[in-house]
């Protein structure tokens, strides 16, 4: 199979910003939103510690002390992009964004496809936060603007899901993909390389049950051990191996190699994190790990899809 004339980009990967262009014919940028919301998984509801990789800090907003509104957090960021983009998406993104009565949501969703240019919502959850009545009124949004629903899932190992204790298995993630599915809705699965006790062979293992799954995009990063988690006092008592940069960038491209080419590549390195980070030293140098993946495919010759 050779590289996709669709996806119109320079790159070996169908990534987010062609796939926009080629849908809306302007370049769209996507504005981060901490609308205030917590996370089953650290409140009590479910757990209280959280993923073992997760910091629990919220945003930067949210570490000062303040939390503007909505349309406030959107004009700030179409300030700062608005030579970049001419459209907009609003990425509610801080902790469990459907974890709230439907009223709220829909009052935070309708606040921000409100802001002009504003057109459509990506949406940050896990997958045991979307009951019926959340997903119709997603669904609903669907028929008149562009949403995603962002997946947390990892690794579809449900060994895995219980060591980083993600609270939720992989039948929950596959009873979410289910319900979400079919209609307008784009779904795009988070998944990390590099999760404690999994070898290779699981990293593929996931690519492969997705590459299966009516999904629309993916988010990859490598695993970060940052400060105070307990991810973090692992790696510091050297309970746990870090995956290395070269390990990490043949992986991703055996992982794009499987995944189907209409799959949106929405991220492919961590971001942030540098006041409290511990490792790998590799992953903080985001266009290094970006070019040694595009040079692996290159040497390769390969591109996303080619073993799909
Ligand atoms: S689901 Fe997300 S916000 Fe909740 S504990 Fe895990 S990483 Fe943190």
């Amino acid at each position: 199979m050779a590289k996709p004339d669709f996806w119109k980009n320079n790159k070996r990967y169908y990534d987010l910003k062609s796939y926009w262009r080629n849908m809306f014919g302007c370049n769209v940028h996507k504005l981060s939103i901490d609308a205030g919301f917590t996370c089953p998984n650290r409140d009590g509801h479910i757990a209280v510690g959280g993923c073992i990789y997760c910091d629990g800090r919220g945003s930067k907003l949210r570490q000062k002390g303040e939390l503007p509104s909505v349309a406030s957090q959107i004009a700030s960021g179409k300030k700062y992009y608005s030579a970049q983009a001419s459209k907009f998406i609003a990425y509610f993104q801080t902790f469990t964004n459907t974890y709230a009565p439907v009223a709220k949501l829909q009052a935070l969703y309708d606040e921000a496809l409100g802001q002009e240019d504003v057109i459509g919502l990506s949406i940050g959850t896990r997958p045991d936060c979307l009951g019926p009545d959340v997903i119709e009124l997603l669904g609903g949004y669907a028929k008149k603007y562009h949403i995603w629903v962002e997946l947390g899932l990892q690794s579809v190992n449900d060994k895995t899901l219980q060591l980083i204790n993600r609270g939720h298995n992989f039948q929950q993630f596959l009873d979410a993909v289910k319900a979400l599915a079919g209609g307008s809705l784009n779904i795009c699965v988070h998944i990390i390389i590099g999760l404690p006790g999994e070898s290779d062979e699981d990293v593929l293992k996931t690519a492969r049950t997705l590459a299966a799954l009516p999904i629309h995009g993916i988010k990859i990063h490598s695993l970060l051990a940052l400060e105070g988690t307990p991810l973090g006092e692992m790696y510091k008592n050297n309970a746990i191996q870090i995956i290395t940069k070269e390990n990490y960038v043949s992986l991703v491209a055996d992982v794009l190699e499987i995944l189907p080419p209409n799959m949106v590549i929405q991220r492919l390195t961590a971001d942030g994190y540098r006041d409290i980070f511990l490792a790998p030293d590799w992953a903080m140098n985001k266009l290094d790990v970006l070019n040694a993946i595009n040079k692996e495919l290159e040497r390769r010759d390969s591109y996303q899809g080619k073993y799909y």
